[in-house]
C-alpha cells in the first residue's frame, strides 16, 4: 500500500533568535516531511477525498487553482499515487511554458484548462458546474483550495499529532491561513487542550474575511456532527505583505534568515508569512517571554 510511504510528521525545537532573544520558545510542526510529492496542510485536506474517490469506479477529479496553486499541485500528485484522473482548471491563460508548480502537475496527469477570470468567479455555482458535467462528464469537483468538508475533517487529524507529545504546554498553535479551513480543523481537533491559542496569521489582504470563513466552518461541523466549542481561535491581518503571494524586502530578507539560521527551508507566501508575523508579534510584545508557539510548517514550495 503507498501510503505506508506517508511519515509521521515531527516536532522540532527551533532556536531562532528572534523568538529566544525575547524569551520564546519555538516549536516546528514539519508537515512538509510527510511525503515528497503529497505533503503539507495539502496531504490532510486531501485524505478524506480521496477515500471517497477510492469509492467510486474510475473517477475523475475536477479542482479549480491559479497558476501557482498549491492545491492543484496536491491533488495531481494524490491522483498519480492513487490512481485517479485529474483535472485542473487555472484562473486566466496557462502561461507557456509552464511554471514549475503547472509542468509538476501536467508531469503527475492533471489535464490542464485555462478559465477566463469571469468564468473563476462563477465556479460555485450550479449552473457553471452543470456546463463542467456537460464538458468534462461526469466529474467529483473540489472547491478552490480544497476546502470541503472532508477536508475540514482531515485537517482535525493534525491535532493528534500535537497533542501526545506537548498538550499543556503550549500557549499558542500557530498557523498561515489562505481559506481558513486548516485553522477550523486543528481548532475542533484540539478542543481538549487547556490553556492553548490557535493564534492563525492571514496571507491575504482581506481585514476580517479569514475570520468569517474560519465560523462558517465551525459552524458547519457543530451542525453535522458535535454541537462543542473549538479551542480558542484568532487571525492576525497585519502579516499580509500587500496581498496574497506580495512580497516585501523585509519578509524576504526575514526568510533568508530564517533559512540561514535554523537550517528550515520556508517560502514567503505561507510559513514565511507565518514565522514573519509571529516574529513581529514577540518584538511587539503580544507574545511574552515564557510563551512557547508551535507554529505548523504547512508545506510549500519554494
Ligand atoms: C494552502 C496552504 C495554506 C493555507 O491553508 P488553508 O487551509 O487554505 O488556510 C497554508 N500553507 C501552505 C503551504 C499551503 O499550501
Amino acid at each position: 500500500m503507498l501510503e505506508s510511504a506517508f511519515t509521521k510528521p515531527p516536532i522540532q525545537d527551533v532556536d531562532f533568535s528572534a523568538f529566544s532573544k525575547y524569551g520564546v520558545k519555538l516549536k516546528i510542526l514539519r508537515l512538509d516531511y510527510i511525503h515528497k510529492d503529497l505533503n503539507g496542510n495539502k496531504w490532510f485536506k486531501l485524505k478524506r477525498n480521496i477515500e471517497i474517490f477510492k469509492t467510486i469506479n474510475n473517477p475523475t477529479v475536477l479542482s479549480f487553482g491559479g497558476a501557482y496553486s498549491n492545491h492543484l499541485r496536491a491533488l495531481s500528485a494524490a491522483g498519480k499515487i492513487f490512481s485517479f484522473k485529474t483535472i485542473g482548471l487555472i484562473r486566466g491563460e496557462i502561461p507557456r511554458p509552464l511554471n514549475p508548480v503547472l509542468s509538476f502537475a501536467e508531469c503527475n496527469g492533471m489535464t490542464l484548462h485555462g478559465i477566463s477570470r469571469g468564468d473563476y468567479r462563477l465556479k460555485n455555482t450550479k449552473e457553471f458546474q452543470q456546463g463542467l458535467r456537460k464538458r468534462f462528464g461526469k466529474v467529483f469537483i473540489l472547491p478552490e483550495g480544497g476546502s470541503n468538508q472532508e477536508a475540514l475533517l482531515g485537517c482535525m487529524e493534525i491535532s493528534k499529532y500535537i497533542k501526545n507529545k506537548t498538550a499543556n504546554r503550549l500557549t499558542y498553535i500557530s498557523m498561515a491561513c489562505g481559506t481558513g479551513v486548516t485553522l477550523a480543523g486543528i481548532a475542533l481537533g484540539a478542543r481538549s487542550f487547556h490553556n492553548t491559542k490557535i493564534l492563525g496569521v492571514s496571507v491575504l489582504k482581506a481585514p476580517g474575511y479569514l475570520a468569517k470563513e474560519v465560523k462558517s466552518y465551525i459552524e458547519g461541523y457543530k451542525l453535522n456532527f458535535c454541537n462543542s466549542e473549538p479551542t480558542p481561535w484568532d487571525i492576525v491581518d497585519d502579516y499580509h505583505c500587500g496581498g496574497y503571494a506580495k512580497t516585501n524586502s523585509d519578509l524576504i530578507d526575514f526568510c533568508k534568515n530564517f533559512i540561514k539560521e535554523t537550517g528550515v527551508s520556508i517560502e514567503p507566501i505561507y510559513t514565511g508569512k507565518l514565522l514573519f508575523g509571529l516574529a513581529k508579534h514577540v518584538e511587539l510584545g503580544l507574545i511574552s517571554s515564557g510563551d512557547e508557539i508551535l507554529a505548523i510548517h504547512t508545506g510549500g514550495v519554494n
